[in-house]
């Protein structure tokens, strides 16, 4: 954690859990062809977002990277940025 940077070195963040947002969505299964909601867990490179970032949880992690994977190989989104 950076809190280095931090003005006040002792303050303590409120504890926010992160929610899965698939979860929270109550989705069952991630559409690959739902590019808008896939992107928002790639980064600007086109890697997959860790789940330690983004607070999704195993199950929809490993839908979602199947999705992801899924609408790279149809062209809907890069492998890799150039
Ligand atoms: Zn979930």
């Amino acid at each position: 954690m950076a809190t280095e940077s931090s003005p006040r070195p002792d303050y303590k963040r409120p504890r926010h859990r992160k929610v899965c947002q698939f979860c929270k969505d109550k989705v069952a299964f991630i559409d690959y062809k739902d590019t808008n909601r896939l992107r928002r867990f790639i980064n600007d490179r086109g890697k997959i977002i860790s789940r330690r970032t983004t607070g999704t949880c195993c199950g929809h992690q490993k839908l979602l990277t199947t999705a992801i994977k899924k609408a790279r190989n149809i062209a809907l989104l890069p492998f890799t940025a150039a």
